[in-house]
Protein backbone atom coordinates (compact mmCIF):
# COMPACT_ATOMS: atom_id res chain seq x y z
CA UNK A 1 0.00 0.00 0.00
CA UNK A 2 1.60 2.99 -1.15
CA UNK A 3 0.35 6.51 -0.38
CA UNK A 4 1.86 9.40 -1.97
CA UNK A 5 0.66 12.29 0.74
CA UNK A 6 0.48 11.75 4.37
CA UNK A 7 -3.34 12.23 5.73
CA UNK A 8 -4.47 14.72 8.39
CA UNK A 9 -6.42 13.51 11.51
CA UNK A 10 -6.80 16.98 13.43
CA UNK A 11 -8.68 17.02 16.78
CA UNK A 12 -9.96 19.75 18.16
CA UNK A 13 -11.48 19.74 21.94
CA UNK A 14 -14.69 21.99 23.06
CA UNK A 15 -16.76 22.74 25.97
CA UNK A 16 -13.84 22.22 28.54
CA UNK A 17 -10.42 21.23 29.01
CA UNK A 18 -9.23 17.58 30.55
CA UNK A 19 -12.01 15.48 28.08
CA UNK A 20 -9.01 13.37 27.33
CA UNK A 21 -8.22 14.59 23.69
CA UNK A 22 -4.49 13.26 24.25
CA UNK A 23 -5.99 9.97 25.05
CA UNK A 24 -8.58 9.79 22.53
CA UNK A 25 -6.42 10.55 19.34
CA UNK A 26 -3.63 8.16 20.89
CA UNK A 27 -6.44 5.61 20.83
CA UNK A 28 -7.37 6.06 17.40
CA UNK A 29 -3.49 6.16 16.46
CA UNK A 30 -3.56 2.93 17.71
CA UNK A 31 -6.59 1.83 15.89
CA UNK A 32 -5.09 3.18 12.75
CA UNK A 33 -2.04 1.62 13.68
CA UNK A 34 -3.55 -2.14 13.97
CA UNK A 35 -5.27 -1.32 10.95
CA UNK A 36 -1.46 -1.65 8.98
CA UNK A 37 -1.44 2.14 8.85
CA UNK A 38 2.01 3.92 9.75
CA UNK A 39 0.96 6.84 12.00
CA UNK A 40 2.32 9.62 13.64
CA UNK A 41 1.58 12.03 15.94
CA UNK A 42 1.86 15.98 17.01
CA UNK A 43 0.88 17.75 19.76
CA UNK A 44 0.46 21.62 19.25
CA UNK A 45 0.21 23.57 22.58
CA UNK A 46 -1.27 26.81 22.53
CA UNK A 47 1.18 28.51 25.75
CA UNK A 48 3.89 31.03 25.37
CA UNK A 49 6.10 28.81 27.80
CA UNK A 50 8.87 27.87 25.11
CA UNK A 51 8.58 24.20 26.89
CA UNK A 52 6.41 22.95 29.94
CA UNK A 53 10.36 22.22 31.59
CA UNK A 54 9.98 25.49 33.68
CA UNK A 55 6.20 25.06 34.83
CA UNK A 56 5.13 23.67 37.70
CA UNK A 57 4.03 20.30 38.17
CA UNK A 58 0.72 21.02 40.06
CA UNK A 59 -0.09 23.45 36.95
CA UNK A 60 0.84 21.13 33.93
CA UNK A 61 1.31 17.51 35.23
CA UNK A 62 3.83 15.53 34.03
CA UNK A 63 6.65 16.87 31.75
CA UNK A 64 7.43 13.86 29.45
CA UNK A 65 10.85 13.45 27.86
CA UNK A 66 11.93 12.03 24.59
CA UNK A 67 15.33 10.09 23.76
CA UNK A 68 16.30 13.50 22.23
CA UNK A 69 16.22 15.20 25.48
CA UNK A 70 13.04 17.53 24.78
CA UNK A 71 10.33 18.25 28.10
CA UNK A 72 7.38 17.77 26.26
CA UNK A 73 3.45 17.49 26.84
CA UNK A 74 2.41 14.44 28.96
CA UNK A 75 0.41 13.95 26.16
CA UNK A 76 3.37 12.71 24.36
CA UNK A 77 3.60 9.95 26.59
CA UNK A 78 -0.03 8.51 26.05
CA UNK A 79 1.36 8.81 22.25
CA UNK A 80 4.20 6.25 23.12
CA UNK A 81 1.90 4.26 25.04
CA UNK A 82 -0.25 3.23 22.85
CA UNK A 83 1.06 3.90 19.24
CA UNK A 84 4.13 2.01 18.14
CA UNK A 85 6.77 5.03 17.76
CA UNK A 86 9.45 6.82 19.43
CA UNK A 87 8.37 10.56 20.08
CA UNK A 88 10.63 13.72 19.32
CA UNK A 89 10.98 17.27 19.69
CA UNK A 90 9.25 17.30 16.51
CA UNK A 91 6.20 15.86 18.36
CA UNK A 92 5.49 18.87 19.94
CA UNK A 93 5.72 22.37 19.41
CA UNK A 94 4.32 25.51 22.05
CA UNK A 95 3.41 29.14 20.71
CA UNK A 96 6.19 30.35 22.70
CA UNK A 97 8.68 28.24 20.14
CA UNK A 98 6.46 29.21 17.20
CA UNK A 99 6.81 33.07 18.40
CA UNK A 100 10.48 32.56 18.96
CA UNK A 101 10.97 31.50 15.82
CA UNK A 102 9.28 33.77 13.69
CA UNK A 103 11.03 36.30 15.59
CA UNK A 104 14.34 35.23 15.17
CA UNK A 105 13.55 34.96 11.43
CA UNK A 106 12.59 39.10 11.35
CA UNK A 107 15.43 39.96 13.08
CA UNK A 108 17.93 38.07 10.96
CA UNK A 109 15.94 40.00 7.99
CA UNK A 110 14.34 36.75 6.34
CA UNK A 111 10.71 38.26 5.84
CA UNK A 112 12.66 40.42 3.54
CA UNK A 113 10.74 43.77 4.62
CA UNK A 114 7.58 42.86 5.04
CA UNK A 115 4.74 43.32 8.05
CA UNK A 116 5.47 40.38 10.17
CA UNK A 117 2.09 38.80 10.61
CA UNK A 118 -0.26 35.87 12.23
CA UNK A 119 -1.21 35.48 9.08
CA UNK A 120 0.45 34.37 7.10
CA UNK A 121 3.63 34.44 9.30
CA UNK A 122 2.84 32.40 12.45
CA UNK A 123 0.28 30.33 10.75
CA UNK A 124 3.07 29.10 8.11
CA UNK A 125 5.93 28.15 10.91
CA UNK A 126 3.01 25.80 12.07
CA UNK A 127 1.57 24.56 8.78
CA UNK A 128 5.84 23.52 8.36
CA UNK A 129 5.80 22.79 11.49
CA UNK A 130 3.10 20.14 11.27
CA UNK A 131 4.37 19.08 7.21
CA UNK A 132 8.02 17.93 8.54
CA UNK A 133 6.04 15.92 11.57
CA UNK A 134 4.34 14.13 8.86
CA UNK A 135 7.12 13.18 6.65
CA UNK A 136 7.15 9.41 6.01
CA UNK A 137 3.72 8.70 7.71
CA UNK A 138 0.16 7.48 5.76
CA UNK A 139 -1.37 9.57 8.89
CA UNK A 140 -0.55 12.07 10.40
CA UNK A 141 -2.83 12.85 13.80
CA UNK A 142 -2.41 16.61 14.91
CA UNK A 143 -4.11 17.44 18.16
CA UNK A 144 -4.93 20.94 18.76
CA UNK A 145 -4.12 21.83 23.18
CA UNK A 146 -6.82 24.34 24.51
CA UNK A 147 -10.43 24.46 23.96
CA UNK A 148 -12.22 25.72 20.75
CA UNK A 149 -13.30 29.05 21.70
CA UNK A 150 -9.85 30.23 23.24
CA UNK A 151 -7.67 33.11 22.12
CA UNK A 152 -4.69 31.43 22.54
CA UNK A 153 -5.27 28.23 20.31
CA UNK A 154 -6.58 30.35 17.04
CA UNK A 155 -3.54 30.58 14.75
CA UNK A 156 -3.29 26.68 15.28
CA UNK A 157 -6.47 26.40 14.13
CA UNK A 158 -6.69 28.48 11.36
CA UNK A 159 -3.19 27.06 10.65
CA UNK A 160 -4.83 23.37 10.53
CA UNK A 161 -7.88 24.63 7.89
CA UNK A 162 -5.46 26.73 5.60
CA UNK A 163 -3.92 22.99 5.72
CA UNK A 164 -6.77 20.79 5.45
CA UNK A 165 -7.45 23.12 2.42
CA UNK A 166 -3.79 22.42 0.85
CA UNK A 167 -3.95 19.24 1.05
CA UNK A 168 -7.34 18.45 -0.73
CA UNK A 169 -10.72 17.08 1.46
CA UNK A 170 -10.40 13.88 1.20
CA UNK A 171 -6.88 14.43 3.04
CA UNK A 172 -7.61 15.74 6.38
CA UNK A 173 -10.35 15.39 8.42
CA UNK A 174 -11.36 17.29 11.59
CA UNK A 175 -12.68 15.22 14.54
CA UNK A 176 -14.28 17.54 17.63
CA UNK A 177 -13.87 15.87 21.23
CA UNK A 178 -16.65 17.54 23.11
CA UNK A 179 -18.83 16.91 26.30
CA UNK A 180 -22.34 15.63 27.02
CA UNK A 181 -23.20 16.60 30.44
CA UNK A 182 -26.49 14.24 32.46
CA UNK A 183 -28.21 16.57 34.03
CA UNK A 184 -29.77 14.55 36.98
CA UNK A 185 -32.73 16.92 37.56
CA UNK A 186 -33.88 16.53 33.82
CA UNK A 187 -32.70 12.97 33.75
CA UNK A 188 -31.41 14.04 30.46
CA UNK A 189 -28.24 14.23 28.31
CA UNK A 190 -27.60 17.99 27.07
CA UNK A 191 -26.82 18.25 23.95
CA UNK A 192 -26.37 22.49 23.49
CA UNK A 193 -22.60 22.76 24.65
CA UNK A 194 -21.46 20.45 21.99
CA UNK A 195 -24.01 22.40 19.42
CA UNK A 196 -22.27 25.75 20.66
CA UNK A 197 -18.72 24.54 20.23
CA UNK A 198 -19.41 23.44 17.06
CA UNK A 199 -20.76 26.78 15.59
CA UNK A 200 -17.81 28.52 17.37
CA UNK A 201 -15.49 26.16 14.77
CA UNK A 202 -17.78 27.09 12.22
CA UNK A 203 -16.66 30.44 12.64
CA UNK A 204 -13.52 29.91 12.15
CA UNK A 205 -14.05 28.31 8.63
CA UNK A 206 -13.79 24.43 10.09
CA UNK A 207 -16.55 21.87 10.09
CA UNK A 208 -16.10 19.01 12.03
CA UNK A 209 -16.16 15.30 10.18
CA UNK A 210 -17.05 13.26 13.14
CA UNK A 211 -17.96 14.40 16.59
CA UNK A 212 -16.61 12.19 19.60
CA UNK A 213 -18.85 13.16 22.42
CA UNK A 214 -17.45 12.58 26.30
CA UNK A 215 -20.00 11.36 28.38
CA UNK A 216 -20.88 8.77 31.49
CA UNK A 217 -23.36 6.70 29.83
CA UNK A 218 -24.23 5.58 25.99
CA UNK A 219 -25.47 7.83 24.29
CA UNK A 220 -29.07 6.70 22.28
CA UNK A 221 -29.74 7.08 18.79
CA UNK A 222 -31.90 10.40 19.42
CA UNK A 223 -29.17 12.04 21.16
CA UNK A 224 -26.71 11.62 18.39
CA UNK A 225 -29.57 12.18 15.70
CA UNK A 226 -30.06 15.62 17.36
CA UNK A 227 -26.33 16.31 17.74
CA UNK A 228 -25.96 15.19 13.93
CA UNK A 229 -28.79 17.53 12.63
CA UNK A 230 -27.75 20.34 14.37
CA UNK A 231 -23.43 20.15 13.48
CA UNK A 232 -24.11 18.81 9.73
CA UNK A 233 -22.72 15.54 10.44
CA UNK A 234 -23.86 11.99 9.52
CA UNK A 235 -25.29 10.82 12.56
CA UNK A 236 -22.90 7.55 12.29
CA UNK A 237 -19.86 9.92 12.77
CA UNK A 238 -21.15 10.88 16.00
CA UNK A 239 -19.58 8.94 18.21
CA UNK A 240 -19.65 8.17 22.02
CA UNK A 241 -16.67 8.11 24.28
CA UNK A 242 -18.08 6.67 27.60
CA UNK A 243 -15.96 6.95 30.53
CA UNK A 244 -13.83 3.92 30.85
CA UNK A 245 -13.00 1.62 33.63
CA UNK A 246 -9.46 1.25 32.20
CA UNK A 247 -7.59 3.68 29.99
CA UNK A 248 -6.47 0.54 27.93
CA UNK A 249 -9.90 -0.26 27.11
CA UNK A 250 -10.46 2.81 24.82
CA UNK A 251 -9.21 1.91 21.51
CA UNK A 252 -11.78 -1.23 21.75
CA UNK A 253 -14.71 1.12 22.91
CA UNK A 254 -14.35 3.41 20.09
CA UNK A 255 -13.98 0.52 17.69
CA UNK A 256 -16.83 -0.58 18.90
CA UNK A 257 -18.88 2.37 18.01
CA UNK A 258 -17.07 2.38 14.61
CA UNK A 259 -14.73 5.55 14.70
CA UNK A 260 -12.10 4.13 12.75
CA UNK A 261 -14.51 2.46 9.99
CA UNK A 262 -15.58 6.50 10.13
CA UNK A 263 -12.17 7.90 9.52
CA UNK A 264 -10.93 5.50 7.01
CA UNK A 265 -14.60 5.94 4.57
CA UNK A 266 -14.13 9.84 5.51
CA UNK A 267 -10.12 9.51 4.34
CA UNK A 268 -10.89 7.31 1.51
CA UNK A 269 -8.82 4.89 2.07
CA UNK A 270 -9.10 1.31 1.74
CA UNK A 271 -7.27 -0.64 4.67
CA UNK A 272 -7.43 -3.80 6.11
CA UNK A 273 -9.63 -4.63 9.63
CA UNK A 274 -7.98 -4.12 12.92
CA UNK A 275 -5.97 -6.74 14.52
CA UNK A 276 -7.09 -5.86 18.15
CA UNK A 277 -6.43 -8.76 20.16
CA UNK A 278 -3.19 -7.40 21.92
CA UNK A 279 -5.50 -4.66 23.38
CA UNK A 280 -7.90 -7.47 24.42
CA UNK A 281 -5.16 -9.04 26.36
CA UNK A 282 -3.95 -6.12 27.96
CA UNK A 283 -7.36 -5.21 29.37
CA UNK A 284 -7.88 -8.73 30.10
CA UNK A 285 -4.62 -8.77 32.25
CA UNK A 286 -5.42 -5.61 33.83
CA UNK A 287 -9.02 -6.25 34.93
CA UNK A 288 -8.70 -10.16 35.56
CA UNK A 289 -9.34 -10.04 39.67
CA UNK A 290 -6.58 -12.26 40.59
CA UNK A 291 -3.64 -11.10 42.64
CA UNK A 292 -2.84 -8.04 44.17
CA UNK A 293 0.14 -6.32 45.10
CA UNK A 294 -0.14 -2.55 47.33
CA UNK A 295 3.04 -0.49 46.05
CA UNK A 296 3.45 3.20 48.51
CA UNK A 297 4.51 5.99 46.40
CA UNK A 298 5.98 8.58 48.28
CA UNK A 299 6.34 11.49 47.05
CA UNK A 300 5.33 15.06 47.03
CA UNK A 301 2.93 15.68 44.19
CA UNK A 302 0.40 13.36 45.54
CA UNK A 303 -2.63 15.86 45.53
CA UNK A 304 -2.28 15.52 41.52
CA UNK A 305 -1.42 11.92 39.86
CA UNK A 306 -1.45 13.68 36.83
CA UNK A 307 2.24 14.48 37.82
CA UNK A 308 3.10 10.92 37.89
CA UNK A 309 1.25 9.86 34.82
CA UNK A 310 3.82 7.86 33.17
CA UNK A 311 4.82 6.40 36.77
CA UNK A 312 1.65 5.34 37.38
CA UNK A 313 1.32 3.54 34.19
CA UNK A 314 4.37 1.71 34.29
CA UNK A 315 3.32 0.69 37.58
CA UNK A 316 0.66 -0.82 35.92
CA UNK A 317 2.04 -2.37 33.49
CA UNK A 318 4.60 -3.54 35.56
CA UNK A 319 1.12 -5.65 36.63
CA UNK A 320 0.33 -6.90 33.09
CA UNK A 321 3.70 -8.66 33.14
CA UNK A 322 3.13 -10.20 36.51
CA UNK A 323 -0.84 -10.95 35.55
CA UNK A 324 -1.64 -9.50 38.72
CA UNK A 325 -3.67 -5.88 40.20
CA UNK A 326 -1.20 -3.16 41.46
CA UNK A 327 -2.91 -1.07 43.83
CA UNK A 328 -1.29 2.25 43.96
CA UNK A 329 -1.31 4.58 47.39
CA UNK A 330 0.03 7.90 47.19
CA UNK A 331 2.00 9.20 50.55
CA UNK A 332 2.71 12.78 50.93
CA UNK A 333 6.08 12.57 51.74
CA UNK A 334 5.85 16.36 53.73
CA UNK A 335 3.51 14.95 56.23
CA UNK A 336 5.75 12.69 57.70
CA UNK A 337 9.41 14.99 58.01
CA UNK A 338 8.88 14.58 61.65
CA UNK A 339 7.24 11.87 62.53
CA UNK A 340 8.88 8.58 61.18
CA UNK A 341 6.78 6.18 63.48
CA UNK A 342 3.60 7.81 61.82
CA UNK A 343 5.28 6.99 58.36
CA UNK A 344 6.72 3.23 59.34
CA UNK A 345 2.60 2.27 60.05
CA UNK A 346 1.16 3.78 57.22
CA UNK A 347 3.85 2.01 55.11
CA UNK A 348 3.79 -1.47 57.38
CA UNK A 349 1.52 -3.40 54.88
CA UNK A 350 3.16 -1.73 51.58
CA UNK A 351 4.49 -5.03 49.43
CA UNK A 352 6.64 -2.40 47.81
CA UNK A 353 7.87 1.27 48.32
CA UNK A 354 8.85 3.90 45.47
CA UNK A 355 10.03 7.04 45.86
CA UNK A 356 9.78 8.79 42.53
CA UNK A 357 11.58 11.87 41.17
CA UNK A 358 11.49 15.54 42.09
CA UNK A 359 12.75 18.94 42.60
CA UNK A 360 13.25 21.02 46.05
CA UNK A 361 13.91 20.74 49.36
CA UNK A 362 10.35 20.16 50.60
CA UNK A 363 9.61 16.64 51.48
CA UNK A 364 13.02 15.33 50.77
CA UNK A 365 13.08 13.75 55.05
CA UNK A 366 10.15 11.86 54.64
CA UNK A 367 11.48 10.58 51.53
CA UNK A 368 14.48 9.42 53.35
CA UNK A 369 12.53 8.05 56.36
CA UNK A 370 10.93 6.13 53.61
CA UNK A 371 13.61 4.47 51.81
CA UNK A 372 15.14 3.92 55.57
CA UNK A 373 11.77 2.17 56.15
CA UNK A 374 11.78 0.24 53.40
CA UNK A 375 15.66 -1.32 53.79
CA UNK A 376 15.06 -1.81 57.48
CA UNK A 377 11.90 -3.77 57.34
CA UNK A 378 13.73 -5.44 53.63
CA UNK A 379 10.43 -4.52 51.75
CA UNK A 380 11.01 -4.31 48.37
CA UNK A 381 12.31 -0.48 46.70
CA UNK A 382 12.52 1.34 43.82
CA UNK A 383 14.09 4.78 43.58
CA UNK A 384 13.67 7.11 40.43
CA UNK A 385 16.10 9.90 40.16
CA UNK A 386 15.22 11.49 43.02
CA UNK A 387 14.43 8.68 45.21
CA UNK A 388 17.99 7.08 44.12
CA UNK A 389 19.35 10.21 45.14
CA UNK A 390 17.23 9.92 48.67
CA UNK A 391 18.45 6.52 48.61
CA UNK A 392 21.80 7.17 48.81
CA UNK A 393 21.62 9.79 51.04
CA UNK A 394 20.12 7.28 53.80
CA UNK A 395 22.45 4.87 53.37
CA UNK A 396 25.68 6.81 53.55
CA UNK A 397 24.01 8.45 56.45
CA UNK A 398 23.35 4.95 58.43
CA UNK A 399 25.74 2.95 57.12
CA UNK A 400 28.68 4.92 55.96
CA UNK A 401 29.17 7.47 58.84
CA UNK A 402 28.24 10.38 56.97
CA UNK A 403 25.95 11.75 59.38
CA UNK A 404 23.84 14.93 57.53
CA UNK A 405 25.17 13.37 54.46
CA UNK A 406 22.89 15.24 51.60
CA UNK A 407 22.74 16.21 48.20
CA UNK A 408 23.95 20.01 47.57
CA UNK A 409 20.73 20.48 46.24
CA UNK A 410 19.54 20.73 49.87
CA UNK A 411 22.25 21.18 51.81
CA UNK A 412 24.95 23.51 49.88
CA UNK A 413 27.46 23.48 52.98
CA UNK A 414 26.90 19.86 53.89
CA UNK A 415 30.05 17.61 54.95
CA UNK A 416 29.13 15.13 53.17
CA UNK A 417 27.63 15.71 49.47
CA UNK A 418 27.10 12.26 48.18
CA UNK A 419 24.82 13.60 45.63
CA UNK A 420 26.32 16.63 43.88
CA UNK A 421 26.56 19.04 40.81
CA UNK A 422 28.33 18.11 37.96
CA UNK A 423 31.29 20.17 36.82
CA UNK A 424 29.79 21.18 33.84
CA UNK A 425 26.25 21.83 35.76
CA UNK A 426 27.96 24.35 38.08
CA UNK A 427 27.93 27.54 35.89
CA UNK A 428 24.21 27.09 34.41
CA UNK A 429 22.28 30.09 35.55
CA UNK A 430 18.93 29.06 32.74
CA UNK A 431 16.93 27.29 34.48
CA UNK A 432 14.77 25.67 30.92
CA UNK A 433 16.48 23.05 29.25
CA UNK A 434 19.28 23.06 31.14
CA UNK A 435 19.45 19.63 33.18
CA UNK A 436 20.94 16.79 32.16
CA UNK A 437 17.91 15.57 29.59
CA UNK A 438 17.05 12.31 26.97
CA UNK A 439 18.48 9.23 26.34
CA UNK A 440 22.17 7.88 28.01
CA UNK A 441 23.48 4.77 27.26
CA UNK A 442 24.36 2.66 30.78
CA UNK A 443 26.50 -0.63 31.06
CA UNK A 444 24.91 -3.35 33.90
CA UNK A 445 27.01 -4.94 35.76
CA UNK A 446 26.58 -8.67 35.33
CA UNK A 447 24.87 -10.58 37.75
CA UNK A 448 22.84 -7.28 39.10
CA UNK A 449 19.23 -6.76 39.86
CA UNK A 450 19.38 -4.46 36.74
CA UNK A 451 20.74 -6.77 34.22
CA UNK A 452 18.94 -9.86 35.50
CA UNK A 453 15.49 -7.33 34.68
CA UNK A 454 16.72 -6.55 30.99
CA UNK A 455 18.49 -9.39 30.26
CA UNK A 456 21.18 -7.38 27.86
CA UNK A 457 24.72 -5.16 29.47
CA UNK A 458 23.94 -2.22 27.67
CA UNK A 459 20.48 -0.51 28.09
CA UNK A 460 19.80 3.42 27.32
CA UNK A 461 17.51 5.37 29.17
CA UNK A 462 15.84 9.00 29.51
CA UNK A 463 17.36 11.50 32.32
CA UNK A 464 15.99 14.78 33.29
CA UNK A 465 18.12 15.97 36.27
CA UNK A 466 20.83 18.43 37.17
CA UNK A 467 22.82 16.54 40.44
CA UNK A 468 24.45 13.12 40.03
CA UNK A 469 26.10 10.69 42.05
CA UNK A 470 29.36 11.85 43.52
CA UNK A 471 31.95 9.38 42.24
CA UNK A 472 33.70 10.52 45.48
CA UNK A 473 31.92 8.69 47.84
CA UNK A 474 31.57 5.21 45.76
CA UNK A 475 34.02 3.04 47.07
CA UNK A 476 33.04 4.05 50.43
CA UNK A 477 29.71 3.10 49.85
CA UNK A 478 30.20 -0.25 48.03
CA UNK A 479 31.96 -1.53 51.08
CA UNK A 480 29.34 -0.40 53.00
CA UNK A 481 26.65 -2.86 50.92
CA UNK A 482 25.22 -0.40 48.12
CA UNK A 483 27.18 -1.11 44.67
CA UNK A 484 26.84 0.91 41.60
CA UNK A 485 25.87 -1.88 39.40
CA UNK A 486 25.06 0.80 36.32
CA UNK A 487 27.37 3.20 34.66
CA UNK A 488 26.87 5.55 32.03
CA UNK A 489 30.38 4.40 29.39
CA UNK A 490 30.98 7.80 28.22
CA UNK A 491 30.97 10.04 31.70
CA UNK A 492 31.31 7.73 34.00
CA UNK A 493 28.29 8.49 36.25
CA UNK A 494 26.04 6.38 38.10
CA UNK A 495 23.45 5.38 37.20
CA UNK A 496 21.80 2.21 38.60
CA UNK A 497 22.75 1.57 42.64
CA UNK A 498 21.53 -1.65 44.31
CA UNK A 499 21.95 -3.28 47.93
CA UNK A 500 22.82 -6.82 47.26
CA UNK A 501 22.26 -8.23 51.04
CA UNK A 502 18.49 -6.72 50.39
CA UNK A 503 15.58 -8.90 48.88
CA UNK A 504 15.39 -6.14 45.89
CA UNK A 505 16.91 -2.52 46.46
CA UNK A 506 17.26 -0.32 42.91
CA UNK A 507 17.85 2.98 42.65
CA UNK A 508 17.84 4.29 39.72
CA UNK A 509 18.69 8.12 38.31
CA UNK A 510 17.21 7.71 34.89
CA UNK A 511 13.49 7.61 34.52
CA UNK A 512 12.63 4.36 33.28
CA UNK A 513 8.83 4.75 33.23
CA UNK A 514 8.80 7.16 30.32
CA UNK A 515 9.56 3.93 28.14
CA UNK A 516 7.29 1.29 29.36
CA UNK A 517 4.91 0.42 27.40
CA UNK A 518 1.12 -1.69 28.40
CA UNK A 519 2.11 -4.11 25.32
CA UNK A 520 5.37 -4.02 26.28
CA UNK A 521 6.06 -3.49 29.83
CA UNK A 522 9.26 -2.07 31.38
CA UNK A 523 12.03 -4.56 32.55
CA UNK A 524 12.46 -2.77 36.00
CA UNK A 525 8.67 -2.14 36.69
CA UNK A 526 7.98 -5.98 35.59
CA UNK A 527 10.71 -6.60 38.15
CA UNK A 528 9.66 -4.77 41.18
CA UNK A 529 6.14 -5.65 41.17
CA UNK A 530 7.12 -9.59 40.82
CA UNK A 531 9.66 -8.38 44.02
CA UNK A 532 6.55 -7.22 45.81
CA UNK A 533 4.58 -10.03 44.46
CA UNK A 534 6.82 -12.17 46.06
CA UNK A 535 7.26 -10.27 49.54
CA UNK A 536 3.76 -10.59 49.62
CA UNK A 537 3.31 -14.58 49.11
CA UNK A 538 6.08 -14.79 51.61
CA UNK A 539 8.72 -16.21 49.19
CA UNK A 540 11.17 -13.06 49.83
N1 LIG B 1 16.14 17.27 41.84
C1 LIG B 1 16.99 16.21 41.39
C2 LIG B 1 18.00 16.69 40.35
O1 LIG B 1 17.82 17.69 39.74
C3 LIG B 1 16.17 15.05 40.86
C4 LIG B 1 15.39 15.38 39.64
C5 LIG B 1 14.34 14.33 39.32
O2 LIG B 1 13.96 13.55 40.16
N2 LIG B 1 13.84 14.35 38.10
O3 LIG B 1 18.99 16.01 40.15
Amino acid sequence: MVYKHTKFIFVTGGVASSLGKGLTAAALGALLEARGLNVSVLKMDPYINVDPGTMNPFQHGEVFVTDDGAETDLDLGHYERFLDITTTRKNNFTSGQIYDAVIKKERRGDYLGATVQVIPHVTNEIKDRIMAAAEGRDILLVEVGGTVGDIESLPFLEAARQLSFDVGEDNAIFIHLTFVPFIAAASELKTKPTQHSVKALLEIGIQPDIIVCRTDRPLPQDVKKKIALFCNVRVGRVITAEDQRTIYNLPLALHAEGLDDQVIEALKMWVKKPDLSAWEKVVHETERPSDEVRIAIVGKYTDLVESYKSLNEALKHGGIANECRVRLDYIDSEKFEDDASALGELLADADGILVPGGFGHRGIEGKIAAVRHAREARIPFFGICLGMQCAVIEYARALADCARANSTEFDADTPHPVIHLMEAQKGVADKGGSMRLGAYDCNLQPESLAYQAYGKRLISERHRHRFEFNNAYRERLAERGMIATGVNPDLGLVEVIEVPAHPWFVGVQFHPEYKSRPLAPHPLFAAFVRASLDKKRGSR
